[in-house]
């Protein structure tokens, strides 16, 4: 039987507005809506009066405006980069040129580098943060202190934020309510996605507040989902296989019934994800390097 993720897709708010959502957090949804951003990026502002932007958005000059009216008045004193796709943290530069706050995040993207074929899309490969965060680091600003929580998988330098005493996971993209994670390899990776989907079971955080859509209230069922969706992907996979289907398209072709023709590259790459992992763990060869076009047969 398939397994029943709880989607959530319920999401009021108004594009432009730098709105109220649970006490001391704001958000501001940029007019990005698109397959893989839902409505559009959600900028997160945590405090009052002197304040942290958890990821900007994209290079869109209205959001960053609009950003900025809301918060006219109020200094930001930090710019927090879950991790580095263009929905994310290209508005940083135009932010920090503007306040003259400092960016943190874990590192530059290391998805390649521009126009290299083979790439994944997507990637910003201009921000680098002027603070380096590493796993559990603190960042403490004026009423607030959040902890970094490396999560690689959709990227390699993915971080949640968890705000102290609130129970509260700034979840990025590595959790979200309306959709399952793009992992696209080389930099998104399903092995360490799933180790961090693990980690997140073991934290006790109440809520989760992703860039994308609504807020998650009840995190753990929705982790397990998640972990029991690839799982039976896995095996789908596997059945593909043993059945002689060693091809990534002739894979998505079976395992992807009705999905969107604009879709199916993003469902190869996440079929590319699982096989790595599999070779990864000795379940599955392939004939030369594991390459999107290359054939994949289960060891024996
Ligand atoms: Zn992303």
């Amino acid at each position: 039987m398939p397994v029943d993720i709880p989607f959530r897709r319920e999401f009021t708010f108004e594009y432009g507005r730098l709105e109220p959502v649970a006490p001391g957090i704001r958000r501001i949804v940029a007019r990005n809506p698109s397959p893989f951003t839902f409505r559009g990026t959600g900028t997160y502002v945590i405090g009052n009066g002197e304040v942290a932007v958890i990821d900007p958005g994209p290079d869109l000059v209205e959001h960053v405006e609009a950003l900025l009216a809301g918060l006219s008045g109020e200094r930001v004193t930090h710019i927090l980069i879950t991790h580095t796709h263009r929905d994310h943290s290209p508005a940083a530069a135009a932010l920090k040129a503007e306040t003259g706050a400092a960016t943190w995040g874990f590192g530059p993207h290391a998805g390649g580098k521009r126009g290299e074929s083979g790439v994944e899309e997507g990637g910003d490969w201009d921000f680098v943060p002027d603070v380096v965060l590493r796993d559990g680091d603190p960042i403490t600003g004026r009423g607030w202190c959040f902890e970094a929580v490396h999560t690689p998988g959709h990227t390699s330098n993915h971080l949640c934020f968890a705000l102290a005493d609130s129970g509260l996971l700034f979840s990025g993209d590595h959790v979200m309510g309306w959709s399952t994670s793009v992992i696209s390899p080389p930099d998104g990776d399903m092995t360490a996605y799933l180790a961090s989907l693990d980690k997140l079971l073991g934290r006790d955080d109440a809520i989760y507040w992703p860039t994308h859509g609504p807020s998650i209230t009840e995190p753990q069922r929705h982790v397990r989902a998640f972990i029991a969706h690839r799982r039976e992907r896995e095996a789908g996979i596997l059945d593909c296989l043993s059945a002689g289907l060693g091809q990534i398209d002739a894979i998505v072709e079976r395992l992807y019934v009705g999905l969107q023709p604009g879709l199916h590259r993003a469902a190869g790459r996440s079929v590319h994800a699982h096989l790595l992992d599999l070779v990864g763990r000795g379940i599955v060869a392939s004939d030369g390097p594991p390459t999107l076009d290359t054939r994949y047969r289960l060891v024996r």
